[in-house]
């Protein structure tokens, strides 16, 4: 989608600082970090949200977890433990409507979240 943040760093014509990318999936340290590991992980696909999730999307969403366990293995918080969040809509504050994982680690985190 020629108008959205994150379509533009998959097409590398905004630079990002790349975990992981293959040819489904791109994931990129998030520009404000909120805890000492923080990785927005994606699929190069535009999808725009949760909500906009259909059957044939299921391949894709289920990989993406993949991708966060084998990172939480390469950035070392694998036995601390991470948290994944992926923000839908205006009350989440969903701010990118192109649909990502963060994961999130190294440090505690509190629950509930705010
Ligand atoms: P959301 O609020 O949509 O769940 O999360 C969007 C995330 O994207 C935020 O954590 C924000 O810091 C991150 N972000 C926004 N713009 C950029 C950008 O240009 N580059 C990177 N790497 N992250 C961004
Ligand atoms: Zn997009």
């Amino acid at each position: 989608m020629t108008n959205c943040l994150f379509c533009k760093i998959v097409a590398k014509k905004i630079p990002a600082k790349i975990a992981y990318e293959d040819d489904k999936v791109l994931a990129f340290h998030d520009i404000g970090p909120q805890a000492p590991v923080h990785i927005l992980i994606i699929p190069k696909k535009h999808i725009s949200s949760i909500s906009d999730l259909s059957g044939q999307d299921c391949e894709i969403m289920g990989y993406l977890h993949l991708i966060a366990k084998k990172l939480a293995k390469e950035y070392k918080i694998e036995k601390s433990g991470f948290r994944l969040v992926i923000n839908n809509g205006a009350d989440a504050g969903q701010a990118v409507s192109h649909i990502h994982l963060h994961m999130l680690g190294g440090r505690k985190l509190q629950w509930p979240p705010g």
